[in-house]
């Protein structure tokens, strides 16, 4: 068993900012950072999905998602934040320390006084007939990661958003067609994203489209998509797709925890990075379904830190 004064979970910019801070603060921390082979605790979350970051303060050149999380590591880490490869698959926090479970435990393997949730949030899914089945075999939720495989094809992205937009550009790459599948007439994507998107003559828009099936045996041959509109049905062709429609929170760590969640799962935070059970805190996508960006996140990981600093002064242990 070994015991520490602050756990953070996830290792995404809030776990990882987090890291730096309360490192520097003397704490000790100890990261579980997720597994790699999960699609939801990815070590470096989001962000290792992501590519040219061209809003985080500091890089006026951009910086990849993956890059930017390599440099977060090493900076908690030259402070003397313990890293782990790991995940947490259970947290008890009725009594003091806090005792949590590691992957394969069947007894808790860490203790911790002051414990900062960082788990971030997962792609949405469309749960249509065919998406889970060719999930990986033409159907992707990462365009960083598997953009490349689509060479010469003819895919879409589904969304409106930001993502969807991110992903579509990104996309254009190596897609010979990029066909944006969105439910309504507009989108909900920033001005200057769908100003390029709407510009970019690889670019195009199947509007007022809901995707009712994922079509292909053993790779993806096609959307059925349904007019929201008029109702009638067609089959967009299309050897790729990518799934862009949002995020859920990660929250299987505080769901048995006596911790306030908003209607859409979030964990309920103020003031600061505080949640219902003293000593709890979180950060990042967990806690935040509005700004969700690397520097807000990495904010918030900053806030949760200092907060834990404090309440471990102000008790006794
Ligand atoms: P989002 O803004 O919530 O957009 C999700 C999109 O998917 C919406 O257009 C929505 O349609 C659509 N959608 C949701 N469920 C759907 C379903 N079941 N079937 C079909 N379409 C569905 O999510 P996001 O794009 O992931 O962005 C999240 C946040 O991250 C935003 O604040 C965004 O600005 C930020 N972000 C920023 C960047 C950047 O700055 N580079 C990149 C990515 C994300 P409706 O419009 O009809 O609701």
């Amino acid at each position: 068993m070994t015991h520490t004064r602050v756990l953070i979970i996830g290792s995404g910019p809030a776990g990882l900012t987090a890291a730096i801070y309360a490192a520097r603060a003397q704490l000790s921390p100890i990261v579980i950072e997720g597994e790699p082979s999960s699609t939801s605790d990815q070590p470096g979350g989001q962000l290792m999905l992501t590519t040219d970051i061209e809003n985080f303060p500091g890089f006026p050149e951009a910086i990849s998602g993956p890059e930017l999380m390599s440099r977060m590591r090493s900076q908690a880490e030259r402070f003397g934040a313990d890293l782990r490869i790991n995940k947490v698959q259970r947290l008890d926090a009725s009594s003091r320390p806090f005792r949590a479970w590691l992957s394969g435990d069947d007894e808790p393997s860490l203790t911790a006084d002051a414990v900062i949730v960082a788990t971030g949030a997962r792609s949405l899914m469309m749960n249509v007939p065919g998406e889970e089945r060719l999930l990986s075999h033409g159907l992707s939720t990462c365009a960083t990661c598997d953009g490349f495989f689509f060479r010469g094809h003819d895919i879409a992205v589904v969304g409106g958003g930001d993502s969807a937009m991110e992903e579509a550009l990104f996309l254009t790459r190596f897609a010979t067609s990029v066909t944006v599948v969105h439910r309504r007439d507009s989108l909900r994507a920033s001005r200057i994203m769908q100003e390029r998107a709407l510009g970019h003559e690889k670019i195009r828009f199947a509007w007022n489209s809901q995707v009712t099936e994922v079509l292909g045996e053993n790779s993806v041959s096609g959307l059925r998509l349904r007019d929201t509109v008029s109702g009638d049905e067609r089959v967009l062709d299309v050897t790729g797709v990518f799934v862009a429609i949002g995020h859920v929170p990660n929250t299987s760590v505080v769901n048995d925890l006596e911790v306030a969640m908003d209607p859409n799962g979030y964990v309920i935070t103020g003031p600061g990075s505080r949640t219902a059970i003293d000593g709890l805190f979180a950060a990042g996508d967990v806690q935040d379904h509005v700004y969700r960006q690397a520097i807000t996140s990495a904010g918030s990981g900053c806030v949760a830190a200092i907060d834990a600093e404090r309440w471990l002064e102000s008790q006794e242990f």
